[in-house]
């Protein structure tokens, strides 16, 4: 068994199904488990329908809902063969008949709650794993829909839920698993469903961590991940064009990177492969023939010290000072504090004795945090700031390598740095207008002689 995970560019046209379908149907004798994302850009047109809903312009949110029935009749009417297009029509009927009525509801209590919010985002996998599932007898893949609301159970964290392994690999092994001795079975990604059975959502991206739970349920052989790009590459090709294609990379690695900004992989996603040993391949649905990404349990030799370079944008840097807290306990613990209580994840963090830095990449309760640490200290707040990572798991015995990254970028600020705890990462925020520039010398400098055994 294997588990193939087709992203939104995937999915997002009846060209794009049957090109997938026939990726699919060359895997038929592995036994596939497919898992999709939503359609195209389905899921924000979906949450930006919601936020109208919210603000009270319900004619709005209710002519996007209209569109997107538009676009998924359109693109699954040419995806499925011409006797399901009586199931194709109940299926759009009864999905936006319902999406409507959620989005009334959020205009009446006039804001999208967290349970909402997955609600509304829901229909995008659910629309798209049942169109899906439609689409492939016509190329001439048998194939059967699979609820994951039925299969993957999560805790009731709404928006960022987690999955209740031990539950969820159970409906796997006891629901899935004999289908997909069957025929090609087809699961929605990024939602789920607590064990009340209300609807759930994995996060944003979530996809691939679905792909990751169903093929540890399955004790799949290989989890794929396929998405627009050939794999990843040794920068995000969203800020600089021409990196190589890393062919191998460690999980660890691959976490790292995913954790600092390379979307190509959703952070999550090498959790369940690590703890079942499952490699995980990152492909590029537009160019199956390429061999694309391997990722392993093991480190992977290589005489580039750094494997490749993520990046964050829009990061703020928090920095509290207080000469009251001089020497005194509990400082750091009161700060971090006042983070946890609104949610907001610190990513990269740096101290001295009267003052620490701090960033985040969520805003959304900025001014309350600031307000609350303003009362124990002197708070300053920089947005428009961006991390760059660097990543690579012989950088823990490489002597040098800072000396390298000052020189190739020495007339751009640096803001903050830190070598990350896992000794495989340099972390380093510079002003987002220096971003390109950074990454540009940055990559110059560790890329230009290449170790033909991995890239
Ligand atoms: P999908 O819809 O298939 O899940 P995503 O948009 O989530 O696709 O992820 C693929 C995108 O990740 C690429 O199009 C690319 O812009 C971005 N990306 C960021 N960093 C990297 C990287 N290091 N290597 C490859 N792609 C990257
Ligand atoms: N459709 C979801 C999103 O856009 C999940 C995913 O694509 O992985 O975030
Ligand atoms: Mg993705």
């Amino acid at each position: 068994m294997i588990v193939m995970k087709f992203g939104g560019t995937s999915v997002e046209s009846a060209a794009a199904m049957e090109r997938i379908a026939g990726i699919v149907g060359s895997y038929a004798h592995r036994k596939p488990l497919v898992v999709v994302s939503a359609m195209g850009k389905t899921t924000n047109r979906l949450l930006a329908a919601a936020d109208k809903a919210a603000a009270g312009n319900v004619e709005d949110a209710l002519r996007d809902a209209e569109e997107l029935r538009a676009f998924h009749r359109k693109e699954g009417g040419a995806a499925v063969p011409a006797e399901s297009l009586g199931t194709l029509n109940a299926l759009l009927e009864t999905h936006f008949g319902e999406l409507e009525v959620t989005l009334e509801a959020i205009a009446k209590a006039g804001e999208v709650t967290a349970a909402l919010w997955d609600e509304v985002c829901s229909y995008g996998e659910r629309l798209s794993s049942s169109i899906v599932a439609l689409a492939f007898p016509k190329f001439g893949v048998a194939a059967r829909h699979l609820d994951a609301r039925s299969v993957l159970v999560t805790d009731s964290r709404h928006g960022q839920a987690l999955p209740l392994y031990s539950r969820t690999y159970q409906r796997f092994a006891e629901k899935a698993a004999p289908m997909v001795e069957e025929s090609v079975v087809v699961m929605g990604g990024f939602i789920g469903a607590t064990v009340d059975g209300v609807t759930t959502t994995l996060g944003r991206g979530g996809s691939d961590f679905s792909a990751a739970i169903a093929g540890a349920g399955l004790g799949a052989e290989e989890i794929q991940i396929w998405t627009d790009v050939d794999g990843m590459l040794t920068c995000d090709p969203r800020v600089l064009a021409g990196g190589h294609l890393v062919r191998h990379i460690s999980f660890v690695e691959a976490a790292e990177l995913a954790y600092f900004g390379a979307k190509v992989l959703h952070p999550a996603t090498v959790l369940p492969a690590i703890e079942k040993n499952i490699p995980v391949r990152i492909l590029n649905s537009r160019r199956p023939e390429v061999e694309g990404t391997l990722i392993v349990s093991e480190p992977v030799p290589c005489t580039n010290f750094v494997k490749s370079i993520a990046c964050k944008k829009d990061i703020t840097v928090v920095s509290i000072r207080s000469l009251r807290m001089l020497m005194a306990h509990g400082f750091l613990r009161r700060i971090f504090e006042v983070f946890d209580r609104y949610r907001t994840p610190v990513d990269m963090v740096s101290t001295s004795e009267v003052s620490v830095s701090l960033t985040i990449d969520q805003t959304r309760f900025l001014s309350d945090i600031e307000a609350e640490l303003s009362k124990i200290a002197e708070v300053t707040v920089l947005p428009n700031q961006a991390i760059i990572c660097l990543v690579g798991d012989a950088l823990r015995e490489t002597s040098g390598v800072a000396e390298r990254i000052f020189s190739a970028i020495k007339d751009v600020n640096i803001r903050m740095i830190s070598q990350g705890a896992s000794l495989m990462n340099v972390s380093l925020v510079v002003d987002g207008a220096d971003l390109v520039r950074a990454v540009d010398a940055l990559h110059r400098e560790f890329f230009t002689v290449l170790d033909p055994e991995v890239f």
